[in-house]
């Protein structure tokens, strides 16, 4: 990678300006991606997804490291060309244009794959919540994400960002802060500062249709937060639930801990 022009020179020399509808906000500081790459690593040969890489900062990183096969899945075709530049020609390195939230990527890698993306803001949970709860579970993900959300994935009971995010993320897998960022070292900044959430699925995580379950129960339980689980659960059964889990139904959906939803997702049943 070093023969290369720099961030800065590459996007120049293909004419890119970042657009804001594509929630476009580039690392161009090889020092900062080298140090989300270390964190996210070792890769030890396995695949690497990388959603969104733009103008390839991370890109270069992963590359440099001991990275497998790399993936590359980006919606803005003028990336394309300048990506491709990256491409040695030896077979590592694959490029796929589209929707990282419409892409089957269970169909892009073979084995234990590791996620790593500094996310577009706005697919960023729900790329997240897909990899948690679908069929295809990546053994790691090391996600860039605003501040605010990277706090909700990992907040506990009792915290104001506690909610859904944190029950779901955290019940399928061990999820930290590992970096934080200010909006200054981005091209151009965004109005928030940001924070890598490294996130690893647990072996013995939750069966499908109980995440399901999780979901409905959390999302009645946090739609009401300020309610007693007896009133905010009572479409499914509220204070009978609330028995069969061994739940106190005059408790507060912010004060259950992931233990408890989970105890109430499975007497859904
Ligand atoms: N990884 C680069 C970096 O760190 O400099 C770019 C990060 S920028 C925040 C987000 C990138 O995701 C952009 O390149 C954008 O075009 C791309 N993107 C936006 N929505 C996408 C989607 N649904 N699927 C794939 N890529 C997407």
């Amino acid at each position: 990678m070093t023969d290369l022009p720099t961030l800065r020179e590459s996007l120049e020399a293909h004419g890119l300006l970042a657009k804001k509808s594509f929630g476009q906000h580039f690392l161009l500081d090889l020092n900062i991606t080298r140090k989300i790459v270390r964190l996210a690593g070792p890769f030890e040969g396995r695949a690497v997804i990388e959603v969104g890489p733009g103008p390839g900062g991370l890109t270069r990183a992963i590359l440099e490291s001991d990275a497998g096969k790399v993936v590359l899945i980006e919606k803005d075709h003028r990336f394309l060309p300048l990506l491709g530049e990256l491409d040695t020609g030896d077979g590592r390195l694959s490029i796929v244009e589209g929707d990282a939230l419409k892409v089957d990527q269970s169909k892009l890698v073979e084995g234990p794959t590791h996620i790593v993306s500094n996310l577009p803001y706005n697919v960023g949970t729900p790329l997240l919540i897909d990899w948690l709860t679908g069929a295809w579970t990546p053994v790691a993900m090391t996600l860039m994400f605003q501040k605010e959300v990277a706090e909700r994935i990992v907040a506990q009971p009792g915290d104001d960002a506690y909610g859904r995010l944190a029950v779901i993320s955290q019940a399928v897998a061990e999820a930290k802060i590992v970096m934080h960022l200010p909006a200054a070292a981005f091209t151009p900044p965004p109005k928030v500062a940001s924070a890598v959430v490294h996130v690893v699925p647990r072996a013995d995580r939750p069966d499908p249709q109980t995440l399901k379950r999780l979901e409905r129960v959390t999302a009645a339980a946090f739609g009401q937060r300020r309610k007693m689980l007896r009133s905010s659960l009572k479409q499914l059964g509220g204070g009978a639930l609330c028995e069969a889990a061994g739940i106190d139904p005059d408790a507060r959906a912010e004060t259950i801990d992931i233990d408890g939803f989970l105890k109430l997702a499975k007497a859904l049943a």
